[in-house]
């Protein structure tokens, strides 16, 4: 079996790179990082540092010109028209070199939207997503419901045209910049669990919407979310009324197909970082448990490659990665925690640094790595669901 990639989609890669080596140099490095509300974990693929590349250096507007926004979504649409393939080979290309990858508003909301949404919705969202213009956050979880997200307690009422949205949403971590939110609410029963759930579209300047901020150790904002009688078109409902499950998991199974090219670079920074710091008569790396240690990070590191390549690979195909999927995100999450961790312990004390202070090792982002790493074991679903996901559904084993 051959797992390299075909001619034409490596003559892609190679016209990327070209470009954003001749675009681009160094410069996400470079550029400021922004402030302490900033909206990723890892400060290079932040929310606020693509907007401050924007700002510096036509960053996304360069991109789509260059026609690699959207690269494998349709044409009619405003996309490239490519490959799954492709696209994913830009966007780990992009985390590589710590470019922005445009969040979940690029690879959650407009691949479900173009399956399940209204073609007024997609022509609506789609090219103006490809334009930079709008930025969804993620309505999902509630004080009463994160796992189990079949007890969300927020309720729309429908209203004539319109529906009421009432209720309170938690951790919707894009809540203070997006310009949209993609939010669940129940329209059926108290009682309906999954069978009630309708998905909306909800403009961010509706009257009624409070935003509150909570930080995280990670120095990542996510906020609490206040709906209070906030009155949408039924037009913004996708999907069916208390058809919203389908939808959110769909949305949820593209979330959890995490690019890992930026743990990949975190892992070769590390690398380099051990080949010339000097221990005893030479240097970190001459120690047989350091060459081991990252000799297994650099095995699971394929895996991961090959594992979120796969879920591309399904895509294209027409699928919806789902245990698939579940794969990916379990492997790369528990990875990153080892990346972190075993990282952190080759460095030793300096590790503490942060990102961008002068000589520390790593670039400091190991340390950066360490306090996030636990979100992504239970984001995007816990890994212990997850794992029965793949195990019911990926191996066909009976339920508990
Ligand atoms: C920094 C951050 C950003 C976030 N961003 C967003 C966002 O933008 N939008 C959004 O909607 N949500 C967001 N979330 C919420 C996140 O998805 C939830 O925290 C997650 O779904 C878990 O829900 P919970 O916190 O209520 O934990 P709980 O559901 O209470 O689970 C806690 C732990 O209990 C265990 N557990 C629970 N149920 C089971 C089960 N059935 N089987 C086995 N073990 C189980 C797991 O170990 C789990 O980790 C964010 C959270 C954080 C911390």
């Amino acid at each position: 079996m051959d797992f390299g990639l075909e001619p034409d989609q490596a003559e892609f890669l190679e016209g990327v790179r070209r470009f954003l080596d001749e675009r681009f140099p160094g410069s996400a490095e470079t550029a400021p990082l922004g402030t302490s509300d900033r909206s990723s974990p890892n400060s290079f693929y932040s929310y606020e540092h693509t907007r401050e590349l924007n700002e510096s250096l036509g960053f996304t507007e360069h991109l789509r010109q260059r026609g690699l926004l959207g690269v494998g979504w349709p044409r009619e649409y405003g996309g490239g028209g490519r490959t799954a393939v492709e696209q994913w080979l830009f966007l780990e290309e992009m985390a590589h070199r710590r470019l922005p990858t445009f969040g979940l508003t690029f690879t959650s909301v407009g691949p479900t939207l173009m399956r399940i949404g209204t073609e007024e919705q997609r022509r609506t969202y789609l090219p103006a997503i490809l334009r930079g213009e709008l930025e969804f956050g993620l309505g999902y979880t509630e004080p009463g419901a994160g796992t189990d997200l079949a007890a969300i307690a927020t309720t729309a009422v429908r209203d004539g045209d319109d529906y009421v949205i009432t209720g309170q949403k938690q951790f919707t971590t894009a809540a203070h910049y997006a310009t949209h939110m993609w939010l669940a609410a129940r329209t059926g029963p108290p009682e309906s669990r999954h069978r009630g759930l309708s998905l909306f579209i909800v403009p961010m300047d509706t009257p009624g919407i409070a935003v509150r901020p909570l930080q995280t150790q990670a120095d990542l904002r996510t906020n609490e979310v206040f709906y209070d009688g906030v009155r949408v078109p039924a037009a913004n409902l996708v999907g069916e009324e208390n058809g919203g499950w389908r939808v959110m998991m769909m949305a949820l199974d593209f979330e959890r197909i995490h690019p890992y090219a930026g743990l990949l670079r975190d892992f070769e920074d590390l690398v380099g970082w051990a080949r010339e710091a000097p221990a005893g008569d030479g240097v970190v790396l001459d120690d047989p448990v350091v060459r081991q240690t990252l000799a297994r990070l650099a095995a699971d590191l394929e895996i991961a490659r090959l594992l979120t390549m796969r879920t591309a690979v399904l895509i294209d195909e027409g699928a919806v990665p789902n245990a698939e999927a579940a794969m990916a995100k379990v492997w790369i999450s528990e990875l990153r925690k080892r990346v972190a961790s075993q990282g952190l312990g080759i460095v030793g004390e300096a590790g503490q640094q942060r990102v961008r202070t002068p000589g520390a090792p790593a670039g400091g982002s190991l340390e950066e790595l360490f306090r996030y790493f636990p979100v992504l074991t239970f984001g995007a679903g816990n890994n212990e669901v997850l794992k029965n996901v793949i195990a019911q559904r990926g191996l066909g084993l009976p339920r508990e």
